[in-house]
């Protein structure tokens, strides 16, 4: 064989294994509005109005899966809960930051409706779209587990984010967890926490000391911010109805109530994924 020819058939072996290996994003489905049922159930307005700290300290309770800092299910194959590698990102190609995801069929249509508003929240501010999973090996799995988590950062081969049906169907629950399979971590247990708040140990209950504990967190440059829907509320994990967490510039400030991403939030997406 001529070496140029063998040169050619080199090249197109290449490419053909190239185009095998690498996902091809521009097959995939983005979500959109198409994709929302509509079916409206009774009450459903108020799943904007519910706050996700609120409704993830209920709804876990009784949680038997071992969760770290309240709702994150520890990996079984990484020891650590930070979330600083580029593996723990979710891959970008050209603008967007494509994430799988497949939803359980246990959610009827309405609480699929549920969710797929809240991942759409992401397509407006951030430059993550989420697709329809096919065979994509990494994605989110919406299922309906024994509480409100997920895991931090991307995992491979498919992860779980659990959505319990009563309790965590919530726009804002659904961001927060959908937030810590980007990667984001709480908001009261970040690097420089210190400096705004003052964790009340003897109000803690017994046991749940470690969800305080201060992590090395990558802030991205956003200031700390009280009305993360990543913030817990002041009295979290409280045992005696006290505060657990004080505002050091105002005791009296109550936090922890957001419904909706915060404009620090968006920021975050923005920054970790270079939108
Ligand atoms: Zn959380």
């Amino acid at each position: 064989m001529k070496p140029t020819i063998l040169l050619l058939v080199l090249l197109s072996m290449t490419a053909a294994a190239l185009s095998a290996s690498i996902s091809t994003p521009a097959v995939d489905r983005v979500i959109d509005k198409s994709d929302i049922s509509g079916i409206m159930a009774k009450g459903s307005a108020d799943t904007n109005k519910t706050d996700a700290s609120e409704a993830i300290s209920k709804a876990n309770a009784d949680s038997k899966t071992p969760l770290l800092y309240g709702d994150i299910k520890a990996p079984s194959t990484k020891n650590a809960v930070l979330c600083t590698s580029s593996t723990c990102r979710w891959p970008k190609y050209d603008r967007y930051v494509y994430v799988p995801v497949a939803i359980s069929s246990q959610y009827t249509p309405t609480e699929q409706d549920i969710i797929i508003r809240a991942l759409l929240t992401f397509h407006q501010s951030t430059c993550i779209r989420f697709v329809w999973r096919t065979t994509h090996r990494d994605y989110l799995y919406f299922f309906s587990g024994d509480g409100c988590w997920s895991l931090l950062g991307r995992q491979t081969g498919g992860q779980y984010v659990s959505l319990k049906k009563a309790g965590c169907l919530f726009q804002s629950t659904v961001q927060h967890e959908v937030l810590h399979a980007l990667g984001f971590h709480h908001e009261q247990v970040r690097s420089d926490r210190d400096q705004y708040v003052q964790i009340l140990y003897q109000n803690i209950l017994s046991g749940q000391e470690s969800n305080f504990q201060k992590t090395a967190t990558n802030n991205l440059g956003t200031p700390y911010d009280f009305n993360s829907v990543m913030h817990y509320n002041k009295y979290a994990f409280s045992k005696n109805g006290q505060p657990t967490i004080l505002a050091k510039s105002n005791p009296n400030l109550d936090f922890g109530r957001a419904t909706n991403l915060s404009a620090n939030d968006i920021a975050r997406v923005n920054r970790l994924y270079q939108c």
